[in-house]
């Protein structure tokens, strides 16, 4: 006999989670600091009543199942709405990256096939700039600030008006998309990843594990990623599915307004790229009592390297760093750096090793690690090869370009292009992206390792490290740094700063001090502009 399951076959799909969100946390609340400084106060069953209302009113507009419906917006509850709202009419959440350059806005809007767009009055000159170059059959505008809007869009609060709460949800497969993020095409154009409602609830789940970021109803969460970029580490969905609070920082992501944030809604769980918090550790440094943060804070760090002395000093503030490792394709959480049992009888130095690599990956997240000819790379922490991923929440193609082998392989995985070791706890540690390696006489020298150990140094603020040609080792490691205030570091400083920590041939052959450090949309080292800027360079 062949023993069948008896379990239902119930989807995992958005509308639940908006259900529950008005059965059991209606009055917990939902923050936003609004462009103008002031926050606004919302609470999980008004975000659920209106999220239906929005999906009632799109579906009243004719948007029907698998359309695009895009979002311009910062951090706030009317994003929140969209992001519950969009997906339970059975159409796609399309978060429109604002900080990319107009002209790829508008080459991925109509990439996607874009029908609405609903936006930020204070982004309104942004759109100006897109306007030519889309057409949106609808355009809705958020009144954050109470101006008026002018009659060409239809204001957000009106529209919500056309629609009613007690929606009904359309039949919705898990499979079906749910959301889309574009990557942001620091190699070429940017490509669309689709998210499924499955995937969705799977990485929510795997997310708010306690092997993970452990995320309960009386947590407090503020994603300072924007709702823009990777669905902002899927936090919003991970809150609303374990109804705790969410606290919207807007657009106001400098270090004060973050702290005070922090500070008056009593943040337990925060999250963004290391950027971020290098600010802040320079403003918790010069002021290091005035802010008084919920104890044990947890600060969810990925995006870029995080240098060991971060996670000392936020240590020190009684702010724990926790390190996640993921990318837009991998939804994006895939690993996270949690100590194991028994490691936490180690010397505090020993931890911080653990701590700063990229941890261990999630359930149902599988890794292997490649080299260049394709042989699999043993498990000794020494050994490196091109990370390659496969799970659930995992993309397995591109929108619209499908499962092209050069990013995935012959037997389906997702080909990350971050370079790392893997040791024997099974620990990934990255030593670069494969685009970003300095490759030295045959050597593969690790950038990562080397911007890392430098921003160590007391007076480094930021540290880039790229390769650029050499006639006799093919690439040697320029060094790109910028200092503090009054203070200066030369190459000789870094050398004896870095004496003992790498082999000699590992240390740049320059060193060269700017005012800031180009970025990405996302706040991470623009590599791309600084090897513009150096091409050609001449070693000294
Ligand atoms: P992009 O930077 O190309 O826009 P993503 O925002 O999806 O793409 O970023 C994914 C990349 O960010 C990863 O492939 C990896 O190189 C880098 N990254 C993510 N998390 C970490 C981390 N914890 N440490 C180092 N690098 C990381």
């Amino acid at each position: 006999m062949s023993t069948k399951s008896t379990m239902m076959d119930f989807p995992l799909t958005l509308p639940h989670m908006l259900e529950r969100i008005g059965l059991y946390f209606p009055t917990i609340d939902v923050v936003s600091r609004l462009p103008d400084k002031t926050l606004h106060r919302t609470n999980y069953l008004t975000i659920q009543r209106r999220a239906k209302k929005l999906a009632s009113a799109l579906t009243q507009a004719g948007i029907k199942k698998g359309d695009c419906v895009a979002t311009l917006m910062w951090n706030h509850y009317a994003h929140l709405e969209c992001y519950m709202g969009i997906p339970c009419t059975g159409a796609v959440l399309h978060t429109l990256n604002l900080r990319l350059l107009p002209d790829d806005i508008s080459y991925i809007v109509n990439h996607a096939e874009d029908q609405i767009l609903i936006l930020d009055d204070v982004l309104l000159p942004l759109y100006e700039q897109i306007k030519d170059k889309t057409s949106f059959k609808k355009v809705i505008v958020v009144p954050l600030c109470g101006a008026e809007i002018s009659d060409e869009f239809i204001n957000y609060e009106d529209f919500l008006e056309t629609g009613s709460s007690e929606f009904e949800y359309p039949e919705i497969d898990e499979n079906d998309a749910l959301g889309m993020c574009y990557t942001s095409g620091t190699t070429g154009r940017p490509k669309g990843v689709v998210y499924s409602h499955r995937s969705t609830v799977l990485h929510s789940m795997a997310e708010a594990l306690g092997s993970a970021l452990a995320i309960n109803q009386c947590d407090v969460v503020t994603p300072v990623v924007p709702m823009f970029h990777a669905n902002a580490w899927g936090l919003p969905y991970t809150a609303v599915m374990a109804g705790a609070k969410l606290v919207f920082p807007g657009p106001h992501l400098d270090a004060e307004s973050l702290m005070d944030l922090y500070e008056q809604e009593q943040v337990t769980l925060s999250a963004g790229v290391p950027t971020i918090w290098m600010t802040i550790k320079q403003a918790l440094e010069a002021e290091p009592t005035r802010w008084k943060t919920a104890p044990n804070m947890r600060m969810a760090v990925g995006g870029a390297a995080i240098p060991e002395s971060l996670f000392r000093v936020f240590d020190s503030f009684d702010m724990k760093i926790i390190q996640a490792w993921g990318m837009t394709e991998t939804s994006p959480l895939a690993s996270i750096g949690i100590l194991k049992s028994g490691m936490s009888d180690l010397s505090e130095d020993e931890q911080y090793k653990i701590r700063v690599k990229q941890g261990v990956p999630l359930p149902f997240v599988e890794v292997r690690i490649m080299d260049d000819e394709g042989s699999l790379q043993s498990w000794d922490g020494e050994a490196q090869g091109e990370i390659q991923v496969r799970g659930p929440w995992i993309t397995g193609a591109y929108h619209k370009e499908g499962s092209q082998l050069d990013k995935f392989t012959s037997d389906g995985w997702l080909r990350t292009g971050d370079v790392a070791t893997i040791d024997p706890e099974g620990f990934i540690k990255l030593t670069d992206r494969t685009k970003d390696l300095v490759k030295s006489g045959g050597e593969w020298i690790s950038s990562v390792d080397l911007e890392n150990a430098i921003m160590d140094h007391p007076d480094v603020i930021e540290a880039a490290v790229i390769a650029v040609a050499h006639p006799k080792w093919d690439e040697r490691p320029l060094a790109v740094i910028v200092v503090k205030e009054g203070k200066s570091v030369s190459k000789t400083d870094v050398h004896s700063f870095l004496k003992g920590k790498f082999h000699k041939t590992w240390l740049p052959d320059d060193v060269e001090t700017l005012s800031e450090i180009p970025k990405t949309s996302t706040g991470k080292f623009l590599k791309k502009e600084l090897r513009k800027i150096y091409e050609g360079w001449i070693w000294k």
